[in-house]
């Protein structure tokens, strides 16, 4: 399954003012949304790649709707830290296979900035061996 990054991301701003956070990502479907950090930095770390991996799983499981509908009525009833889903997604910033089930989706800035500036994408080889 997909997913993809969106950086400078409006409601991941608005979610972090919320939080009190510094940095924040969030996950609408499956589109991990990032304020203060890029790509590169939230990818390199694992546990919160996995933490929002999870969540994406979580839609998938639920739909869009139902998943954003039973997670507003945890984080009513129970507050952001027990909400089930955060719980969840907790526990699975250790599950190794996680991130072996989601394949990053690089949109074209992203896919660029992966390119280095003195090579250009028509000179990478394609085939290997
Ligand atoms: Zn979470």
């Amino acid at each position: 399954m997909n997913y993809r990054i969106r950086e400078n991301s409006f409601w991941a701003r608005l979610a972090a003012k919320k939080m009190k956070s510094d940095q924040m990502a969030m996950v609408f479907g499956r589109t991990i949304h990032l304020y203060n950090t890029d790509h590169r930095e939230f990818l390199s770390n694992p546990r919160w790649l996995r933490h929002e991996l999870a969540h994406i799983r979580q839609y998938s499981e639920l739909g869009f709707i139902g998943f954003l509908w039973r997670y507003s009525i945890e984080s009513i009833k129970k507050g952001y830290y027990q909400n089930r889903f955060e719980v969840e997604a907790r526990a699975a910033e250790y599950d190794h296979q996680l991130e072996e089930t989601y394949t990053f989706q690089p949109n074209r800035k992203q896919l660029m900035a992966a390119t280095p500036p003195n090579r250009r994408q028509t000179d990478v080889p394609v085939h290997r061996g």
